[in-house]
């Protein structure tokens, strides 16, 4: 049976890269595969997942009312898919949430999910708390805080720099706007304010 695996960590630990190689790995077998990303992220052009080190593909974007399993299923009975790939999968509701889990279930078709565990006050976003509830693989990809140990939350900042505690869980300002720290460290930043 295919499974829904959700692969999550901190901020630029590398979650895009991990996605298109992966994707890579499917097409070079001669398999299709369907790539999502978030429409909120507006980094970038839409429909495209980029990673930091220069790799891209296209995608379709997700917004909040989207249909994955109508887009999903649509595809497959034209052409098979072999596998669904999401970027930004912490901005996923949970109905989009359990739409992948029928997509695994009914269509026989393996997930991939990549997100963010945490935003920038230790809260679980809605798609990475329904993914945690419900995959069946949860697998954590490691990056380091400045000490050396793993760096598991997000530090929000402003242009400064300075540690921002409150606002919107949702801003998209780039990576920059963003540390990647281990929880002591984490902490730390956050009751010096
Ligand atoms: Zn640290």
């Amino acid at each position: 049976m295919a499974k829904l695996y959700f692969y999550y960590a901190s901020m630029n630990a590398g979650k895009s890269t991990n996605l298109l190689q992966a994707d890579f790995n499917y097409r070079e077998r001669g398999m299709q595969t369907l790539l999502f990303t978030a429409m909120i992220d507006t980094r970038y052009k839409q429909g495209v997942v980029r990673s930091r080190i220069g790799l891209e593909a296209p995608a379709i974007p997700f917004a909040e009312q989207t249909s994955l399993w109508n887009i999903i299923k649509e595809r497959h009975e034209k052409t098979p898919l072999h596998c669904i790939l999401i970027d930004e999968a912490q901005f996923l509701k949970k109905r989009q949430v359990f739409e992948l889990a029928r997509v695994c279930d009914e269509l026989n078709i393996p997930v991939l999910c990549y997100g963010l565990r945490t935003d920038f006050q230790a809260e679980l976003f809605e798609g990475s708390q329904y993914l945690l509830a419900i995959a069946d693989m949860l697998t954590e990809i490691k990056s380091v805080c400045f000490c050396g140990a793993k760096a598991t939350m997000n530090l929000r900042v402003d242009e400064n720099k300075q540690p921002i505690r409150h606002g919107q869980q949702t801003e998209i300002g780039g990576n920059e706007r963003y540390i990647a720290l281990c929880r002591r460290h984490f902490i730390e930043k956050l009751n010096s304010l």
